[in-house]
């Protein structure tokens, strides 16, 4: 079923509030599953641990009316926080868009939101703590897998996907002799090819991400603000890309084979 614009426009605003209360919830989330808490209860301070009350949980409007600042031991609140709901608030925008107007399908909209939840916390380990949460990887793949074999593709399909995925980084693991990557980007790339079963889709993937992380080296590189030989986070590009992916990979290819052909 196809819908017209005019007709799913005005949920916009609707699924935008939902996605900014779904990142609020995620920024809770990954910030339990760092420390290793139990998912339930009250959101609270990480520095003070007092509990936040529902008005100074508004996501992005709170950020902005305290000042970045703890309302009780007035701690900096860190940006990842307004970030992390904004981002996830465009992303389920974009994902409902593309979904309502090629045929609305509720399975791929549990596969793109759930995906786009996993991407977003393994961002922000690999951001702020140079960490792959490879236990949720798994229980997040588990689920992926679940709804992409629902979506029509075969165990073959995905399991050749994953074998790529992982494969192409336990190479370049083997190679480096473990400094170019971490054991935890074999983990991301065998969870990205189950998330991307088209593999010219997971090849436009790695080498967006590539692209993007060279770029982003001789940047910093030329700003001063990091020098030759650092390490910069794979994860973050690898999960930048996969959101870029997600909704353009088949632009991004017939643009590439434009340019050559
Ligand atoms: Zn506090």
């Amino acid at each position: 079923m196809e819908l017209d614009f005019f007709i799913i426009w005005p949920f916009f605003p609707l699924v935008f509030i939902f996605g900014l209360i779904f990142g609020s919830f995620l920024n809770c989330l990954i910030w339990r599953l760092y420390k290793g808490d139990t998912i339930w209860g009250r959101s609270y301070c990480p520095w003070c641990g007092h509990k936040i009350h529902w008005y100074d949980n508004i996501p992005v409007i709170s950020f902005l009316l305290l000042k970045r600042r703890c309302r009780f031991c007035k701690k900096k609140i860190s940006w990842q926080y307004p970030l992390v709901e904004l981002l996830t608030a465009i992303f389920f925008l974009l994902s409902f868009r593309f979904n309502a107007l090629s045929g609305f399908s509720v399975v791929k909209l549990l596969f793109d939101l759930t995906l786009i939840s996993l991407l977003i916390i393994v961002f922000v380990f690999d951001w702020r703590w140079f960490l792959i949460p490879v236990q949720t990887l798994i229980f997040g793949a588990l689920i992926l897998l679940a709804l992409n074999l629902f979506l029509g593709f075969s165990v073959g399909q995905l399991f050749l996907a994953m074998l790529i995925g992982a494969g192409f980084f336990a190479l370049q693991y083997l190679i480096t002799r473990g400094r170019g990557l971490g054991e935890g980007d074999i983990w991301l790339g065998g969870f990205l090819g189950l998330a991307f079963p088209d593999i010219g889709h997971l090849i436009t993937l790695f080498f967006l991400t590539y692209i993007i992380g060279g770029l982003t080296s001789i940047i910093l590189m030329s700003l001063g603000l990091k020098k030759m030989g650092s390490k910069l986070p794979l994860g973050i590009f690898l999960t930048i890309s996969a959101l870029i992916c997600l909704f353009w990979a088949e632009n991004l290819i017939n643009w590439y084979l434009g340019l050559i052909l």
